[in-house]
């Protein structure tokens, strides 16, 4: 789960890191009105949304006076955000935050991040700061300094000093990046972040270390011990269809490609998603139902992946081993009578009792597609689509 700038610096500050003072706004006179309230004569405007490379795509100004932030604000307000990492549809702006601005003499790039080769926290930093991390990989590769956690000792300082020092920070303001990097470290462990990036990190004229930017991504699977920070979600951000899955308490993400998955088991899952690439189809998105298949659940999954209009053709693939393929063509069965579906509908059924599901769903007298094989049904899934594109009508599978 992802968090808002304004929240993740929150956190942050709750641990010891330093951030600018900032306030909260839903309206434009709420923004001038906090922009006074907080005082000073240069603020920033800052779109809150979950992605990155908001300056760039206008969603972060500068501004000197009431009139600006008004004016500032009536551009964000209930835009939709395009930025490189929000995808072509953008994400909206409900919410801005008006933050004193800082008098910046250095930028620094610092990431916190899983590491799954090392199966470590690795620490990511960069003197090319305000860069983000991909550009600076590509271009300044020899800018990035890392260090490694041990988690039997956690970070040591020594290692935060010598960071520091690779930044080419200097001594006076190193006690200032200990304390901020090991704030950030706690934060991240303590509150299961799967990433902490502060992007940048200032240096100001006046020699602070201040977070002038951050972002918090956490372990959803841990956010049950968390609650304060499961609070923090905002459904306006995700995507509509991520969101409806996960009040379902189904596996779901979705992808650009029109042949829906509806798949048990996240490894069988992948698997379709690579046939039907192969069988030269794209998967609309990556789905798994889980163990217990029961009609419910084939029914939600049936309601989640064709609520995507994108959907042409779904693709049915279970494997039946706790399960039984006679219970899951059930569910199939009774989904297909109960959720109205438009488009061609393959099924592949393998695993225990398969001869009685394929009776099930043969019986059942709906136009199902069966296949025998993963490759066969993808190649139907594929085949469907496109004879259904091409004869430019939708095949019925429910009256
Ligand atoms: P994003 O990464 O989404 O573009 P940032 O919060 O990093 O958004 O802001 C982009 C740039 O705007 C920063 O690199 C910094 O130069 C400037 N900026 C952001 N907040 C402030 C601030 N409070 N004071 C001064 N400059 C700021
Ligand atoms: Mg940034």
């Amino acid at each position: 789960m992802d968090i808002h700038e304004y929240q993740a610096k929150e956190v942050l500050a709750g641990f010891g890191v330093t951030v600018p003072e900032g306030a909260l706004a839903y309206s434009p006179e709420q923004a001038a009105y906090r922009a006074r309230e907080m005082g000073g004569e240069r603020w920033v405007v800052k779109a809150q949304v979950h992605a990155g490379g908001r300056g760039k795509a206008g969603g972060v100004k500068v501004c000197a006076s009431d009139v600006e932030i008004g004016e500032a604000c009536e551009d964000m307000f209930g835009m939709k955000l395009v930025t490189h990492q929000t995808g072509p549809d953008g994400k909206g702006v409900y919410r801005v935050y008006v933050e004193a601005a800082v008098p910046i003499a250095r930028e620094i790039y610092l990431g916190f991040v899983l590491d799954r080769t090392t199966q470590r926290i690795m620490i990511v930093a960069s003197a090319e700061g305000g860069m983000e991390i991909e550009e600076i990989s590509a271009e300044k590769p020899e800018s990035i300094v890392r260090a490694v956690v041990e988690p039997a000792v956690g970070l040591r300082d020594f290692q935060c000093r010598q960071m520091a020092f690779k930044l080419g920070v200097e001594p006076a303001l190193v006690q200032q990046m200990v304390r901020t990097l090991q704030g950030c470290y706690r934060a991240f462990t303590e509150l299961d972040a799967t990433m902490v990036e502060i992007n940048p990190l200032v240096i100001t004229e006046d020699s602070r270390v201040i977070a002038l930017d951050a972002k918090m991504t956490f372990d959803d699977n841990a956010l049950f011990r968390h609650p304060q920070i499961a609070e923090l979600r905002d459904k306006s951000q995700e995507d509509p269809r991520e969101a409806r899955a996960a009040d379902r308490g189904l596996n779901y993400i979705g992808l650009d490609g029109n042949i829906g998955c509806i798949v048990n088991g996240a490894g069988l899952a992948m698997a379709t998603m690579d046939t039907i690439k192969m069988a030269g189809g794209e998967p609309a998105n990556f789905l798994d139902i889980g163990g217990g298949a029961t009609p419910e659940r084939v029914a939600k999954a049936f309601r989640l992946v064709l609520s995507d209009k994108n959907v042409q053709a779904v693709l049915v693939n279970i494997f039946a081993g706790i399960n039984r393929c006679d219970w899951v063509a059930e569910g199939v069965v009774q989904a297909l009578r109960d959720v109205k579906v438009d488009v061609p509908v393959i099924v592949r059924l393998a695993g225990t009792n398969v001869d009685e599901g394929q009776k099930i769903l043969a019986k059942s007298g709906l136009p199902i597609i069966r296949a025998n094989t993963l490759s066969q049904a993808a190649e139907r899934a594929v085949g469907a689509w496109k004879n259904d594109l091409s004869q430019g009508v939708t095949m019925r599978a429910v009256s």
